[in-house]
């Protein structure tokens, strides 16, 4: 078991991964925007890293809907928002982000996407996956979930169980030499249905401080960090992350 892990996950600490079975202690996050992996699995992702793991985000949209600032074009935005995130994966001790490039704001749970994501699963073969809880239309705290968070999670839920598992689905990147792989825990934040909290109060500075690197998007203004830190905290005055936990068979 990895060594403080058990005490933060909800009394239900991630699996420790079995190098006899060629599993690696590597975490994949999969994001509709830049910035939502900080902000649904930012402190789950230091804590992991901090621990031993190889995290890597994966970003699914471009980001090019995501501001009223009339002086940027969508070409700047997309190359700011990716460079921000970049910085703020590289503050939690991310390894590595991908960017999947698909049009922000009209992402469909496609055939293509799912590819992309299964071919990402099946090249850097992670134990574990988070991503957004695709099922919430409106979270129980009053909002709608964005389309693209929707989607985003639908693909990867699918992604992860039965297409990157199985060797008929995306033969031909089999045959290309990217191996079937069985991801071990799903976690999926933004549910309606939490099973798992995460304790991320010893990395809760670096969170806020990684997402204030979106400079494009959030700055402190308007009391943004006050309401980030009210968001996590309880009343004893501990942070968590909330997830919805699926542990596969096998
Ligand atoms: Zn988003």
């Amino acid at each position: 078991m990895a060594a403080g892990l058990e005490d933060l996950w909800g009394h239900q600490p991630p699996g420790e991964p079995d190098a006899a079975r060629g599993e690696l202690r590597r975490a994949l996050v999969v994001a509709a925007h830049p910035d939502d992996a900080d902000f649904g699995a930012g402190g789950a992702a230091a804590l992991l890293a901090r621990s031993g793991w190889e995290v890597r985000y994966l970003v699914v949209t471009d980001g090019s809907k995501g501001s009223d600032d009339p002086s940027f074009t969508p070409h700047q935005l997309v190359e700011t928002r990716a460079g921000e995130q970049r910085v703020a994966a590289a503050h939690l001790g991310v390894a590595s982000v991908g960017f999947l490039g698909f049009t922000d704001g009209e992402l469909t749970a496609s055939r293509d996407l799912l590819g992309a994501i299964v071919r990402e699963i099946r090249a850097f073969r992670p134990y574990a996956v988070y991503t957004h809880d695709p099922e919430p239309v409106v979270h129980n705290e009053g909002f709608i979930n964005h389309s693209d968070h929707r989607a985003t999670g639908l693909a990867t839920v699918d992604a992860v169980y039965p297409a990157a598992r199985d060797r008929l689905n995306f033969p031909e990147q089999v045959a290309e030499g990217l191996a079937p792989h069985v991801v071990r825990e799903l976690y999926l934040w933004g549910s309606n249905q939490p099973n798992c909290d995460v304790d991320i109060s010893s990395v809760v500075e670096a969170k806020i401080e990684a997402l204030l690197l979106h400079g494009s998007q959030f700055n402190n203004d308007d009391g943004f960090i006050d309401y980030m830190r009210s968001r996590w905290q309880d009343a004893e005055g501990r942070s968590f992350e909330h997830f919805r936990r699926v542990v596969m068979f096998g």
